[in-house]
């Protein structure tokens, strides 16, 4: 039996909610596939892939150099036990002993979140201690700076929509920090869309991850100073071993990374030319009113917005979008208001098509 949607009886979901996790975030395209492909029917020297391709992606990305991991939260524990252990082989072996005490790793109290896992779990993988500079609504450098000791092993910027914005010190401050104090600035990026800004302002590691903005296969990049990765890679001798990553991701993410430098993300422009006859579409459907908006953060994203008035309401409608065969999943932050939100970056012509069907029936 082929490989299909029916073989584990699993419903086909159809993603307009945006990049989400729990979808599995994205779609590879037929680049990416033929080099996943490639590396699937292939053997390689493990060790010079990583290497290769390191050094592949450190020139195209403007770095010292690069290491693909298996995530961005593997990367973030890795980094950690990095520069921990800054390529002690004993380290490695044992990387949790009490015998290396310089473990703290200070982070803005506003960014120590969850982003789906604590922070904080995949610092203590990496066998680092959180230590949180001023409080949940504020973090000055001097904040950062009261925090350093001797036990100091790195600082760590989290820079995300999931944190707390007000109030917080910038990259470049907390740059200024670590260079003042000598020690080496981590900053996950994992869905930033700027693969050289933050390298370019100072930062010593900056992590992303593979199916985010960058919509490759699943996998993590780490980019930065040689030396630091370097001791990244060392890490698959211990605990980066149970966060591999296989030869096929390993060519994909690089043809992904390659291919979205080239083309970017898509434009605001296309997405509301795909977006018009979606609309009218909608439009013709009784109770429900459909506009194009834009991000409310400003994004260069158009969505979507459907007001759903008479006998259901917008919950209700959301509900029966996911409940049936395909799954239809929307954006629901603004159901309590009547409005359903369908961001179709990963939605193609005929899934749209499919989600008019489903509307009609509903409604
Ligand atoms: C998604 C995310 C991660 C983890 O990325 P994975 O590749 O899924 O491990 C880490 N940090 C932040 C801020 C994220 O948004």
């Amino acid at each position: 039996m082929t490989i299909s949607y029916e073989k584990f009886a699993l419903k086909e979901v159809i993603n307009a909610s945006g990049k989400m996790t729990i979808l599995g975030v994205s779609k590879v395209s037929e680049n990416v596939l033929a080099a996943q492909r490639f590396g699937g029917e292939h053997f390689f020297e493990m060790s010079d892939l990583a290497v290769k391709t390191g050094a592949y992606l450190s020139q195209l990305l403007k770095v010292e150099d690069a290491q693909i991991v298996s995530s961005a939260s593997a990367g973030i524990a890795q980094s950690v036990a990095a520069l921990i252990g800054q390529g002690d082989l004993y380290h490695v072996y044992h990387p949790y002993t009490e015998k290396i005490t310089r473990r703290e790793i200070v982070v803005p109290k506003g960014h120590n979140v969850d982003y789906g896992t604590p922070v904080e779990v995949m610092v203590a993988q990496g066998g680092g201690q959180v230590v949180e500079a001023g409080y949940a609504n504020m973090c000055t450098p001097a904040h950062v700076a009261r925090m350093i000791t001797e036990e100091t092993a790195a600082l760590l910027y989290i820079k995300s929509h999931h944190t707390v914005q007000k109030s917080m010190l910038t990259v470049s401050e907390m740059v200024e920090v670590a260079k003042a104090h000598h020690l080496p600035l981590i900053v996950d990026a994992a869905a930033e869309e700027d693969l050289f800004k933050y390298s370019e302002m100072g930062a010593d590691l900056v992590i992303y991850s593979g199916a985010k903005a960058i919509e490759g296969p699943s996998a993590g990049l780490v980019i930065g100073k040689k030396e630091y990765i370097q001791w990244i890679r060392l890490q698959s001798k211990g605990i980066g071993r149970a966060m591999k990553i296989g030869k096929d991701n390993i060519l994909g993410f690089t043809q992904a990374v390659e291919d979205y430098l080239q083309n970017g993300s898509e434009s605001g422009e296309s997405m509301k030319q795909r977006l018009a006859p979606f609309v009218a579409a909608i439009n013709q459907l009784p109770d429900l009113s459909a506009k194009i908006v834009q991000d409310g953060a400003g994004r260069d994203i158009y969505r979507a917005s459907v007001t759903v008035a008479g006998k259901k309401s917008a919950k209700e409608v959301i509900e029966e979008l996911k409940a049936q065969n395909p799954a239809v999943y929307t954006r629901e932050y603004q159901a309590n208001n009547g409005i359903i939100e369908f961001d179709i970056r990963s939605v193609n012509q005929n899934e749209m098509e499919k989600i008019i069907k489903r509307l009609k029936e509903i409604m």
